[in-house]
């Protein structure tokens, strides 16, 4: 039997820190919430605490879907943050759909991962889906239907510029085929946003285009990952799946404009980083002993000036649209390094229960690695901060 020391109360004013510097992060994100949010906020602190957490450890140590987490997360309407109420949504916007995500992946990074490309979906669908598809997706997803997006795929190049699966029409009706990679949220997903090539006057161009999971959509493969376990991540397989002109998004070519606007706000894995590391933290300072004070305390500082940078970076995305590009960059490169320094350090501060999988640590460093590859991947993230920079001498993504 494990003896664990969770139960040891906390003795020191550190824990403390840490919630302040939460604090000013989650005043960042609320600043334009609206009436709700926190009698919503509270509600999901109790789903969080009574049913993500204690599933957390099993569904990591099985690969299993989160599905009672996703269940009670939807019965409290955190599916339909963002939309609209006329939807049947709880009429938030961004800022509370990322503290939803940063603070589930507190408890369970894998279930924050599902939500947050539900949320980036939910967004794209907000902006630019036809009106004949949008009101029917928002409806459904306020009401428990979660999306997925597959922008991924093999030897597709880092702009995304030789894209293999296609919309075309021989004669049967538009439909999609091909092969995408990595995507998350496969068990879940009613509806995934496909990035593809669309046939055009003059060649081809990037698209996103909707597609329904019923018909012509197979999982080929849930991959045995390193980190981020429960969030069914894997190869899709489009054959002759069926859509119509109310499937695209945005119009046909116009991919590089919705991937743009896609990283202009903190949905991204950025939130998943300081939930891990957040996560990691809580649990060591419940468990620190005499000999781990001080490697904890500077363990922490980081994850306090995280908190801090990301709220500055929350604020300047809202004040100044035009480099939110940048600063999105900025939040994602540095949440993801420091959740990766923050968790390898807790680890062995913990002394050899830390490599016990019966702790949360090991779980916590490996769902961290995952934060830093996810896209937009750190390199790109720090392009377009160079970018920010040095706006004469942009690099050509
Ligand atoms: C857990 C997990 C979940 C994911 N979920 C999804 C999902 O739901 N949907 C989806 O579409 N994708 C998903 N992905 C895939 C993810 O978005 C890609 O892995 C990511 O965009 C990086 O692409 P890549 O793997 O092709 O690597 P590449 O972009 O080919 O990068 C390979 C190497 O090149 C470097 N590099 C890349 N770009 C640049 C650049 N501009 N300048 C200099 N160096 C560069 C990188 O640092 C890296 O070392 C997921 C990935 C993970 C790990």
């Amino acid at each position: 039997m494990v003896v664990t020391r969770f139960s040891v109360p906390i003795s020191t004013d550190w824990r403390n820190m840490v919630s302040y510097f939460r604090e000013t992060f989650s005043r960042a994100c609320l600043a334009d919430a609206s009436e709700g949010a926190a009698p919503f906020l509270a509600a999901l602190d109790e789903v969080i605490d009574s049913v993500v957490e204690p599933a957390a450890a099993q569904v990591d140590r099985d690969a299993a879907h989160p599905g009672d987490a996703l269940d009670a997360l939807s019965a409290i309407g955190a599916t339909g943050v963002q939309i609209p109420r006329e939807f049947g949504g709880l009429g938030h916007d961004n800022g509370v759909a990322a503290l939803v995500v940063e603070r589930t992946a507190r408890a369970c990074a894998s279930t924050a991962a599902i939500l947050m490309f539900h949320y980036q979906v939910v967004n794209r669908t907000l902006t630019y889906a036809h009106p004949a598809r949008r009101d029917a997706d928002l409806v459904a997803f306020a009401n428990g239907a979660l999306a997925a997006s597959a922008w991924t795929e093999p030897n597709a190049g880092r702009d995304k510029t030789d894209l293999r699966t296609r919309l075309h029409d021989d004669g049967n009706g538009p439909e999609v085929d091909g092969v995408k990679t990595f995507c998350t949220g496969l068990r879940s997903a009613t509806v995934i946003d496909v990035l593809l090539a669309a046939d055009l006057p003059d060649g081809t161009g990037p698209t996103f285009v909707r597609v329904d999971t019923k018909a012509g959509v197979e999982i080929d493969e849930i991959y045995p990952m390193l980190g981020l376990r429960g969030t069914a991540t894997g190869t899709v397989r489009l054959r002759a799946a069926p859509v119509t002109a109310t499937d695209v998004l945005g119009g046909l070519g116009s991919a590089k404009q919705l991937m743009a606007a896609n990283h202009l706000n903190a949905l991204n894995p950025g939130l998943l980083a300081l939930g891990i590391a957040s996560g990691a933290a809580d649990a060591a300072l419940r468990a620190a002993g005499d000999t781990t004070r001080t490697v904890l305390a500077e363990t922490v500082l980081p994850l306090e000036a995280a908190y801090s940078y990301a709220a500055e970076l929350v604020r300047a995305m809202t004040a100044d649209p035009d480099r939110a590009l940048g600063h999105s960059g900025r939040f994602k490169a540095h949440a993801t390094t420091v959740a990766r320094q923050v968790t390898q350090q807790l680890l062995p501060a913990m002394g050899s229960r830390g490599f016990l999988a019966t702790f949360p640590f090991e779980r916590h460093l490996r769902d961290a690695q995952a934060t830093a590859l996810m896209g937009p991947i750190n390199q790109l993230c720090l392009n377009r901060v160079a970018d920010d920079l040095l706006p004469g001498d942009r690099h050509p993504t």
